[in-house]
């Protein structure tokens, strides 16, 4: 309690604001990237950009897990349901669009998809009813892969196994610095991710490219800090790694959870939505748990799936190129009740949060 008071103080978040004005040059843009749903969800709530002078931009960078699973891989979901397999997933992956279908429509048209809290809740489901095979499509990036693992290295029931789609935030940070017409002078590193993999990952963004990284918790007074301790590095032409949520982000991350990452998957390139093929950017299980391959035991492989509807600009949302409004579709072909592109699905894709904010985005 004592700390959301200090973390969505109001008082606290102007006089951070007052700071970030005394930094900011007054001449040029700034750009800062964060790859975060739950951030985006926190500046557009409380309407952080509002308090930021108007040479400060923050971008949405591909922090929607959900958002970047290629339709190849719901299109291998949608084929396992329609195989008779007991496809389970969180409900946000209910509705990403597929090439052809989404799970939703697949279950509409009789395949049996079944929403779970938990991997432990389809886990049990299988327990349950060993005379059907259950699938549990594995979405999400550092902070869900280790209860995979966690899952896939337990006692898991013979008719069990994993349609992996973790994927690693760092690549797709690397990849933002690439796109020349982004020019990026900050990042925002995760929070939730940085509490798994620790600091040493985004080294590589201050050393090699010279980029203020400072990792941020979720209260709304944490984004503003993180912003501010970024503008201070760019006005003193300085690149360090910081790390603004230290109560809860420890340097070497949590070893345990990456202990048990490294037991279950190895890491592999991997296709995102939006932005293409990353090496080094996907898990896969490793052979000795080939047995929990949904891929391997029944033999489904989509090479190359539809990502992009026609008109649809999440290839440009999920790279922080365009903001939502700029596409002709959003909140007229595409709202949260009607979603066309993935990134109107998840509460963590950056379209659906700014349909829920219009009022703050304005
Ligand atoms: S408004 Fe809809 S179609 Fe347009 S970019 Fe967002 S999710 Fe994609």
């Amino acid at each position: 309690m004592a700390q959301n008071l200090r973390f969505r103080n109001p008082e606290l978040a102007h006089s951070i604001a007052e700071k970030i004005k005394t930094v900011a040059p007054k001449k040029g843009q700034v750009k800062i990237c964060h790859v975060c749903g739950t951030h985006e969800w926190t500046i557009t709530h409380y309407g952080l950009r509002s308090l930021l002078p108007e040479n400060v931009e923050v971008i949405a960078g591909p922090g929607c897990p959900v958002c970047i699973v290629p339709a190849a891989e719901i299109d291998e979901a949608v084929q396992l349901a329609q195989k008779g397999i007991v496809m389970t997933c969180f409900g946000d992956v209910l509705r990403v669009p597929g090439s052809q279908s989404s799970l939703l429509e697949a279950k509409a048209a009789g395949a049996e998809v079944r929403i779970v809290y938990a991997v432990s809740d389809a886990v049990e489901m299988a327990k349950r009813e060993p005379e059907k095979e259950f699938v549990f499509s594995a979405v999400g990036f550092e902070t869900t892969a280790p209860i995979t693992a966690v899952e896939a290295l337990g006692d898991l029931p013979k008719n069990f196994s994993f349609l992996v789609s973790h994927r690693l935030i760092p690549p797709a940070m690397e990849l933002l610095l690439g796109v020349g017409d982004l020019q990026i002078d900050g990042f925002i590193a995760p929070g939730h991710v940085s509490a798994i993999i620790g600091l040493k990952p985004y080294e590589l963004f201050t050393r090699v490219y010279r980029m203020p990284t400072v990792v941020a918790g979720f209260e709304p007074n944490d984004v503003l800090m993180s912003i501010y301790m970024i503008l201070k590095q760019v006005s003193e032409s300085d690149a360090v790694l910081e790390n603004e949520y230290s109560r809860v982000v420890k340097p070497e991350g949590n070893v345990k959870a990456l202990e048990m990452m490294k037991r279950a998957f190895t890491v592999t390139a991997g296709n995102w939505r939006g932005i293409g093929r990353l090496p080094d950017s996907a898990l896969q299980l490793r052979e000795s748990l080939a047995r929990y391959d949904a891929r391997l035991k029944y033999g489904v492989h989509v090479e190359q799936g539809k990502d992009i509807l026609l008109g649809c600009e999440c290839h440009l949302v999920i790279i922080g190129k365009i903001k939502p409004k700029e596409c002709p579709m959003f909140m007229k072909a595409c709202t949260p009740a009607k979603p066309v592109g993935a990134c109107m699905v998840s509460s963590e894709g950056t379209c659906r949060v700014w349909a829920k904010n219009v009022a703050v985005q304005g």
